[in-house]
């Protein structure tokens, strides 16, 4: 038998535990700190629901909660830029 009190207790635990993902990082930190661009080797942030490449600035989609580290499907970056005159 279990008493309402730690019934109580155990959503609670249970409700806690939920939705780590409520706003803002769709990402877990733990594996942005593994992911990398894959031209640079470079760390990458997580910006309005993409990664960004902190070197190069590409963008990489980020699709179902799942971060595409392809190239190919990358937005181009800062890097591409070329330096206008001189
Ligand atoms: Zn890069």
């Amino acid at each position: 038998m279990v008493s309402a009190a730690e019934l109580d207790e155990r959503h609670e635990r249970v409700r806690r535990r939920r939705g780590p993902y409520r706003r803002g990082a769709v990402i877990d930190k733990e594996l942005l700190e593994i992911l990398a661009c894959p031209v640079c080797k470079t760390t990458v942030v997580e910006r309005e629901e993409r990664l960004v490449c902190t070197q190069c600035g590409r963008r990489y989609p980020i699709r179902d909660g799942i971060p595409v580290m392809l190239v190919d499907e990358a937005e181009p970056g800062n890097a591409g830029a070329k330096p206008s005159g001189g």
